[in-house]
């Protein structure tokens, strides 16, 4: 039996279309067409890749430079370690969770399997929770983690969404952002990692937790997001906004799609101290070995969450949960200088681009590290304190015609911006 397309000799055992009595198929003739099907209409992509369930047909569909690199574990902490500084913990939890989340996705059976009768096995999806203080690198974390995979990434605020009927946008712009991230190409935003930051604030307010204001649209907004954090062919209305009845919509199925969860949780601390404490003094649990610099989030457990303000539904769908701590002084200064893409780099090089080459006296480095240790925002806080520093040489120095300058930032200069800040309106 050959195939009427390519002329190969077709295997029986595989599956083949027999159209009347003489037309024959082969399975990759099968694969292009539908291929080819899909690129014409992206729409028809969650139906035809549902339809065969075929994970292999996803990833041909891809275009080249969309190619997923699938690396371990190992290789990814270490492409992580290039750009995050610290967070250790995190870094290995969340390879491992993203490893296995593509595994799921592109391998899902091998021979072993199949001699262990284990193919019919499903796994489950790891969307991961990551809490930790503001500026700590959650967002950067996930947002890098996408770059190596070469994967569509999406940060939403989980603060905008609100349930339907409630004013504000629906969970389905969430996959929007993603969808654009992909350049509207499902099959690869199917892959893609969608971030939700603030994920804390859509805890519902209880008895439990005073401290958090929002109320019963934080238990809808839940509710709201657990189907497509679960996965479902999920209705995207294309220019954002409220879904409208009339409106055409892309579909998008979400099971392949990682989420990650990020938020600050303040407030938790306490509810976890509490069990702790209370633990300590029952009889079955060993007293606690929590010490008092020790990030306390990494005590965390499901029962606290739920105390937080999320429902039980909600919580399964995390089972992964990664912590990070506060940003150590010494951190803070290496996040300045040493990853690929630190900060002080970014503004050498746009120095250099005027052709001046800008330098800072390591007192000035551990000045900023400090001054941004102390605000509440983390290493968010070193790229503000840097703008105050540069403005007005990034102001001037374009203009001024001498070529191939030299400047070097030092403590004197940084007393005379502080002078000229102290100076403002406390508005500016
Ligand atoms: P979060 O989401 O925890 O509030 P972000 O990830 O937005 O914090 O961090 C803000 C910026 O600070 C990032 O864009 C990155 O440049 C820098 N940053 C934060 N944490 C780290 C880290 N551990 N290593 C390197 N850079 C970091």
């Amino acid at each position: 039996m050959k195939c009427n397309f390519c002329g190969k000799t077709i295997n029986t055992e595989k599956k083949i279309i027999l159209q009347g009595k003489e037309s024959y198929i082969c399975e990759d003739c099968l694969l292009v067409g539908f291929s080819t099907l899909v690129n014409l209409k992206p729409e028809l992509s969650s139906s035809v890749s549902s339809l065969f369930n075929d994970k292999s047909l996803v990833q041909n569909n891809i275009k080249k430079d969309k190619k997923i690199n699938l690396l371990t574990p190992v290789e990814i902490k270490r492409y992580l370690d290039d750009y995050v500084i610290g967070q250790e913990e995190a870094k290995k939890v969340l390879s491992v969770a993203v490893y296995n989340h593509y595994k799921r996705v592109f391998v899902n059976s091998n021979e072993l399997t199949r001699e262990l009768s284990l193919d019919e096995v499903e796994l489950p999806k790891s969307n991961i929770l990551l809490i930790g203080p503001t500026g700590s690198g959650k967002t950067y974390l996930a947002s890098t983690l996408a770059k190596i995979l070469n994967v569509p990434f999406s940060i939403s605020d989980a603060t905008s969404i609100t349930e339907a009927g409630y004013v504000g946008e629906d969970v389905e712009n969430i996959l929007l952002r993603l969808i654009q991230a992909a350049d509207f190409d499902i099959n690869y935003a199917q892959i893609g990692i969608c971030y939700i930051d603030e994920i804390d604030k859509i805890a519902k307010k209880s008895a439990d937790n005073p401290s958090i204001t929002r109320d019963v649209s934080g238990e809808g907004v839940q509710q709201a997001l657990l189907k497509i954090l679960e996965g479902t062919i999920a209705n995207v209305p294309p220019t954002g906004g409220r879904k409208h009845p009339h409106q055409q919509y892309i579909q998008i199925d979400t099971t392949n799609i990682l989420f990650i969860a990020g938020g600050a949780f303040s407030g938790l601390e306490d509810i976890i101290k509490q069990r702790l404490k209370s633990s300590a003094l029952g009889f079955r649990v060993n007293p606690s070995k929590y010490q008092e610099n020790e990030n306390i989030f990494n005590y965390v457990n499901n029962d606290d969450l739920l105390k937080y303000g999320f429902i039980p539904e909600f919580i399964g769908r995390f089972p992964v949960v990664a912590t990070l701590s506060k940003l150590s002084l010494r951190e803070l200064e290496d996040i300045l200088i040493k990853p690929k893409n630190a900060i002080i780099k970014q503004y050498q090089k746009l120095f250099a681009l005027d052709n001046i080459k800008l330098e800072f006296e390591k007192e000035v480095i551990k000045y900023i590290a400090k001054k941004a240790y102390e605000s509440k925002t983390g290493a968010r806080a070193l790229k503000s304190i840097l703008e105050d520093i540069l403005l007005d040489l990034m102001y001037e120095l374009p203009s001024n015609n001498k070529k191939n300058k030299n400047i070097v930032i030092n403590m004197d200069y940084i007393k005379e911006i502080e002078e000229k800040l102290s100076k403002l309106p406390k508005s500016a």
